[in-house]
């Protein structure tokens, strides 16, 4: 099936699917995005996102594109339009089209670009890999300083996956210029220690406030487990009982491996598997 694009007003076929050649987005990196989890046709804690987007729109002065009213429904269209019903809906806001410049500020407000997409996700794939768990390669965290804004600026995360990739690993997890890991390129980091305690970075602007980092703490009270949101070292990660990542598109995915040290006993753990049970009977499921 031809996939279908939404940009500024339009559901395009892909191959149509442009946005100007003076986007700030594109020459800047001047735009911010979201994804959201498609289950059974619904969206997965689209208020948090929504929430997380207008954030992120408001920390870089971009002007709200629309009502979120509005947005809620170009997301659902695009949904229904590729015929989505396991797999995620992307959002993506740039501050808009100017002939270049670094300041924006200078000729008035800007029309934002809207792109919206959505594209499935066999559920089954995600299943086999949460049963054996993945790998992550411990990386040097070269980012910007403002990672609490889910901004386009993606190449070092696209780099460092392409690093863990020459490992056999699927994910990276980033680590500070003190030993502390900050998050995976693509999804927050988790370890459980001996004695079963749940760790995560606290946030601030060294790490995105994952949603599914949000709703899992929701989990994490209802349980009664113990939470501690401070840094972890790569050294305490690799010595952890069990590790796993938060993301939208992954839910609670296990770690068995960061670089060359098995995490535990090299196979997913127990209460990470059950984390990833729960995660659904909590988080927020939004209408069709
Ligand atoms: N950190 C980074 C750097 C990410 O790119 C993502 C996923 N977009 C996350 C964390 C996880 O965020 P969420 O749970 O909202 O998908």
């Amino acid at each position: 099936m031809a996939r279908i694009i939404y940009v500024n007003g339009r559901y395009r076929p892909w191959g149509e699917a442009l946005v100007h050649a003076e986007d700030r987005g594109f020459q800047f990196g001047d735009a911010i995005y979201e994804v959201c989890e498609v289950r059974n046709g619904r969206l997965i804690d689209e208020t948090r996102h929504m929430e997380r987007l207008e954030r992120s729109l408001a920390e870089l002065r971009i002007t709200a594109p629309m009502a979120r009213p509005a947005l809620a429904r170009v997301l659902r269209e695009t949904v229904r339009r590729n015929r989505v019903t396991f797999g995620m809906v992307y959002l993506q806001v740039s501050r808009g089209v100017r002939p270049r410049e670094f300041i924006f500020s200078n000729a008035g407000p800007m029309t934002p670009t809207i792109v919206c997409l959505a594209r499935s996700m066999a559920p089954a794939n995600a299943e086999a890999m949460a049963e054996v768990g993945i790998a992550v390669r411990s990386m040097p965290d070269n980012r910007w300083g403002r990672r609490d804004i889910k901004t386009v600026m993606l190449l070092p995360a696209s780099l460092a996956k392409e690093a863990a990739k020459e490992i056999g690993a699927k994910e990276a997890w980033f680590v500070d210029e003190k030993g502390f890991v900050t998050e995976g390129a693509s999804s927050n980091a988790w370890i459980i220690d001996t004695r079963g305690r749940l760790i995560t970075r606290s946030v601030g602007p060294e790490i995105l406030r994952g949603v599914t980092r949000t709703t899992l703490i929701d989990v994490i009270r209802q349980e009664g487990l113990e939470l501690v949101e401070r840094p972890f070292t790569l050294a305490e990660a690799k010595a952890a009982r069990e590790a796993f990542d938060t993301s939208a598109t992954s839910i609670v995915m296990p770690v068995v491996r960061i670089d060359d040290s098995p995490i535990g006993n090299g196979a997913p753990g127990i209460t990470t598997a059950r984390l990833r049970k729960l995660f659904h009977a909590v988080a927020e499921v939004a209408a069709a």
